[in-house]
């Protein structure tokens, strides 16, 4: 009785035991094609995988003054970079964001800072970054800018951010009309500051 237990038992153990090992595997393999794609791509270093396909989530902080001011300014914001660059920006629920704490998305609120929109401030690597758009965010173009410091670049004060590296995360992947908007962006017709 025993034996027939055991004949049984142990193909379906050795099948558990060997799909964990597939899985370790299988998500070893996936963080290992991440890691050379952000660097082959010469993306940030906090850059998260699931933005590799160009979709980048977002939510409204909908509990803000003026909500409808902040969503009219960032879909500006979002237009100006969409028509630059590969990038899609896809609204979510910011409840159902913030029940999902492997995804990484931006999450657009206001600062009541009067400085220019240039704040490169969010607090997580993983889960939700802070976009912080002050009084002076008024135009598409500077939200754009805060937005992509939220996307993780960086520049010095007073400076522009560095063109390959604004280069990386404007074309993280390849897309319609591609050479023609990395053209755009080279000749300076549409610029981020
Ligand atoms: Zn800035």
């Amino acid at each position: 009785m025993n034996s027939l237990h055991s004949s049984h038992l142990q193909p379906n153990g050795y099948w558990v035991v060997n799909l964990f090992v597939l899985l370790c595997y299988c998500t070893g393999a996936l963080t290992e094609y991440c890691d050379e794609f952000i660097n082959d791509r010469g993306l940030p270093e906090d850059w998260p995988c699931d933005w590799n396909n160009g979709v980048i989530p977002y939510a409204f902080n909908f509990y803000s003054q003026s909500p409808k001011r902040l969503i009219g300014l960032v879909k500006k914001g979002h237009e100006h970079l969409e028509k630059l660059s590969c990038l899609k920006f896809k609204e979510y629920n910011p409840v159902t964001l913030a029940n999902s704490p492997n995804v990484t998305y931006l999450y657009y609120t206001y600062s009541g800072v009067l400085e220019n929109c240039c704040l490169d401030f969010y607090t997580n690597y993983i889960g939700r970054r802070l976009v912080l758009l002050t009084p002076m965010c008024t135009m598409g173009l500077e939200v754009a800018h805060v937005t992509l410091h939220g996307m993780g670049l960086w520049h010095r004060r007073l400076k522009a951010f560095s063109d390959a590296q604004a280069k990386a995360v404007l074309f993280p992947i390849d897309c319609n009309n591609i050479v023609d908007k990395v053209h755009g962006y080279e000749k300076g017709r549409i610029r981020i500051l």
